[in-house]
């Protein structure tokens, strides 16, 4: 199989996107509507976890990144967080028992 690690680095993660030349509107639908075919679109797509951290790290708020619509991508958001603080914890805790 063809490595694009090399590629994107040379390009960006865009250019590989399989939703290139897809009408947008699929992946921004109306609130409501079905998100099936974008994400049917964003399951062959091989830079999928790019795209993903791309809309994590810029905080989008609308449409269908990753193959994940808004509620999905908080949810995501919300257990990385919690997973921060509790390594924070844990290690306020460490250094609280002198380790
Ligand atoms: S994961 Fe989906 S929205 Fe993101 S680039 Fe790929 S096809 Fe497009």
């Amino acid at each position: 199989m063809h490595d694009i690690s090399e590629d994107l680095e040379a390009k960006g993660w865009q250019d590989f996107a399989n939703c290139l030349g897809v009408d947008p509107d699929l992946f921004f639908p109306e609130r409501g509507a079905s998100t099936r075919e974008a994400k049917e679109v964003c399951k062959g797509c091989v830079v999928r976890d790019d795209c993903l951290e791309y809309a994590l790290a810029n905080g989008e708020k609308f449409g269908i990144w990753g193959g994940l619509s808004e509620r999905e991508r908080r949810r995501i958001r919300r257990q990385r967080a919690l997973s921060r603080r509790s390594t924070l914890d844990a290690e306020a805790t460490a250094e609280g028992l002198g380790a």
